[in-house]
């Protein structure tokens, strides 16, 4: 029996039509709570992939030709029912994601904020007049939509990974196709069902479902009709992308894994930085790519820190997300629960001690116990490895330099955090951090207005902000002369 929610459709969304594979095969989506079905969708292929590459490229000349005005306006009717099915979308996500429903519910609001927001701000792709060369010349720069761009999101946040490529896309004028994770196409396919009741006309969104993400990844890298791809997800899939796509030297944007420290100076407000350290180490099980991933703290609070971080901890609820005040729900599959129980098991053998949990949860499944270790070594796996996990490593240092040193000893730099109450020493400290973003004295730095994004080896161009338009426009110079 699939779920019963009002948004759930079992066919990809292809040209405006609701799709079947061509060879009718399917793939059946599990809830990771409860291990049972949530519904199925078309294992698509090559074949329809291109089906929608060539209704994007069908849609682009009308789309783009429309006043940014007229798009705006589709896109904030778009918003208008994300939100009002808000309780809807939040269901079918913890049934496919396994988050608790409070936190499905903010990404929906945190998703639908990107489409607002570029809704506004794609009536803001100005140019620029320069004075030219020589008297009789003028120069004039446009910024023109990118073309069809194609978008591969990751399982951990279904609705506001695609919003937050979609949106802009299809604000700056370009149309595009979506390949969503395996694990969860029910939210994708949920917004296209929304984007086509607002009106949003056929071809500018494509969803194709797979099972088989290379072969539609492939598909989509090789096609020179595809301008632009943007993708969040592992730091290998994201390096195999971007050499896939040096054949038609497409636009690149890319977010990939991090490795976040989570620096507490002596001089930090514990108490704070226990709430901080939660948020960001457990929200979504730990599965998320901003998550505080090494807690460095420092000698004189290391102690009171982490029995203050282990209380806190120990009072975490774990059950289905479904449930009622539930704070950490199911990892997304076997295969996560594997890799976190082999970093904490490696890590405790290397020397590291386990304060609080340390084991698969007794509700079994794919559920673990949120987990404090003490006297980790940045070498030891759970610090060197993204754990995408509820396990909070807590390592030591003693000066700002050791941590600066220690922070930026990984080949990541997505987020990092640090709390401390001096200014002059946070300050300079954050300045030294090789990261794209450095939440001080917060644990939540996500948002639609802020410029979210990694430097080395997370990744390549931002999202959000009034950055995340250019990352879909082109610009083109015209030349006027024989003035
Ligand atoms: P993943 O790389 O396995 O999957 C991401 C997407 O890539 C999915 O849609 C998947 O189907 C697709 N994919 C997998 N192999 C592919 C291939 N060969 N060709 C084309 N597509 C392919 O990652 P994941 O396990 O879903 O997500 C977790 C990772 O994503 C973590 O490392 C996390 O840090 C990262 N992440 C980064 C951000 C960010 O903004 N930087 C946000 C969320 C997640």
């Amino acid at each position: 029996m699939p779920l019963d929610n009002p948004l759930l459709r079992q066919q990809a969304y292809i040209a405006g039509r609701w799709s079947n594979a061509a060879d009718g095969r399917r793939h059946t989506i599990l809830n990771p709570a409860s291990g049972e079905p949530v519904g199925e969708v078309p294992d698509m292929g090559a074949e329809e992939t291109h089906a929608a590459i060539a209704a994007a490229e069908a849609a682009l000349p009308a789309w783009r030709a429309l006043p940014a005005k007229e798009r705006a306006r589709l896109l904030r009717r778009w918003f208008d029912r994300v939100m009002a099915h808000q309780e809807d979308l939040a269901r079918l996500m913890t049934a496919e994601q396994g988050k608790p429903l409070a936190e499905a519910r903010g990404e929906v609001a945190y998703g639908a904020s990107f489409i607002e927001w570029f809704a506004e701000e794609g009536k803001r792709a100005y140019g620029d007049v320069m004075p030219g060369p020589a008297g009789d010349r003028r120069i004039i720069v446009l910024r023109q939509p990118v073309g069809v761009v194609a978008a591969i999101t990751p399982w951990n946040f279904p609705i506001a990974m695609i919003t937050r490529k979609v949106a802009p896309a299809l604000a700056a004028g370009c149309t595009a196709v979506v390949k969503p994770a395996e694990a969860t196409p029910f939210c994708a396919l949920a917004l296209a069902a929304l984007a086509e009741e607002a009106g949003l006309p056929p071809g500018v969104i494509n969803i194709v479902t797979t099972a088989r993400p290379a072969e539609v990844g492939a598909a989509l890298t090789a096609s020179p009709v595809v301008r632009k791809l943007s993708f969040t997800g592992s730091t290998g899939v994201g390096k195999r992308l971007m050499a896939q796509c040096a054949d038609t030297v497409k636009r690149l944007s890319l977010e990939l894994g991090g490795n976040a420290p989570f620096i507490v100076l002596d001089d930090a407000d514990l108490d704070a930085a226990v709430t901080g350290a939660l948020a960001s180490k457990y929200r979504n099980a730990g599965q998320t790519c901003v998550c505080a991933n090494r807690f460095l703290v420092q000698d004189g609070v290391y102690d009171a820190f982490a029995a203050k971080l282990t209380a806190a901890v120990r009072a975490l609820k774990v059950a289905d997300g479904l449930g009622d005040g539930v704070q950490i729900g199911p990892l997304i599959n076997a295969a996560a629960v594997d890799k976190v129980e082999r970093l904490v098991t490696a890590s405790v053998e290397a020397g590291a001690r386990v304060l609080t949990g340390g084991s698969r949860h007794e509700l079994g499944g794919n559920f673990y116990t949120p987990t404090v270790l003490a006297d980790v070594g940045n070498d030891m796996p759970i610090a060197r490895e993204e754990s995408f996990g509820p396990v909070a490593p807590l390592l030591r240092f003693r000066d700002d330099a050791e941590a600066v040193r220690l922070a930026n000893d990984t080949r990541a730099g997505l987020a990092a955090y640090l709390y401390g109450r001096d200014l002059k020493r946070v300050w300079r400290v954050a300045e030294q951090l090789e990261y794209g973003m450095v939440g001080i004295n917060e644990g939540i730095i996500s948002n639609e207005i802020a410029p979210f994004g990694g430097v080395k080896e997370s990744g390549l161009g931002r999202e959000g902000s009034r950055y995340g338009l250019d990352e879909y426009l082109e610009m083109q110079y015209l030349c006027l002369g024989g003035m």
